[in-house]
């Protein structure tokens, strides 16, 4: 697996680049260079983690990808994430970009103290979403403070946490968009995330 995080400066000056049209033209350019000029190597995927919403960034992804395979849509569990994802949904079926399914993320917190679960975000709300939008669920993901941690020092959660809760909902996820491969036309992937959290 290759990972590849790049800092990009736009060549306009500065200040330049605050109205919606500069701003556009500097997304696309620096997008356009992260895509092109990286030497990537042979790739099975290409995962691209793209802001919340249906903004420039986006856009300018699913135009310069070229073919890309579909659009995995994250979404956490409650109501103000899932109006946003519905745009999400509707942004990409306007460009005819397949959905490839929905992920449940924050979907419950088991208590590392005491093993209850409670569900500080509500749950269920993109498995109602995914059967309301004729979309597939690919997995609900439930918060773990472990997946920070792993974040926080570059490693891949799962290497170390295959048999927790959170690990076996990743590979459930994974699994289900292994499943669909043969009906995907070519091995490329966007992901549109929803808001993570609620103002
Ligand atoms: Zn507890």
């Amino acid at each position: 697996m290759n990972e590849n995080t790049a800092t990009f400066r736009c060549s306009r000056p500065p200040n330049s680049c605050r109205n919606r049209s500069n701003n556009r033209q500097c997304a696309n350019g620096m997008i356009r260079q992260f895509l092109k000029d990286v030497a990537w190597g042979p790739l099975d995927y290409l995962v691209v983690d793209s802001p919340p919403g249906t903004g420039d960034e986006p856009l300018s992804i699913a135009q310069l990808v070229g073919s890309p395979a579909g659009a995995v849509i994250v979404t956490t569990p409650q109501d103000l994430s899932i109006s946003d994802v519905r745009r999400c949904i509707s942004f990409c079926r306007s460009l005819s970009l397949p959905i490839v399914g929905i992920i449940e993320n924050m979907s419950g917190f088991v208590c590392p103290n005491c093993g209850a679960v409670s569900n500080p975000f509500k749950s269920g709300g993109g498995k109602a979403l995914a059967l309301d939008s004729g979309l597939a669920l690919l997995g609900q993901i439930p918060l773990d403070p472990a997946i920070v941690a792993s974040s926080d020092d570059g490693m891949p959660f799962v290497v170390d946490n295959a048999d927790s809760a959170a690990g076996r909902a990743f590979a459930e996820v994974t699994q289900s968009i292994l499943a669909l491969d043969g009906d995907i036309a070519c091995k490329t992937r966007i992901e549109t995330n929803t808001r993570r959290t609620t103002a």
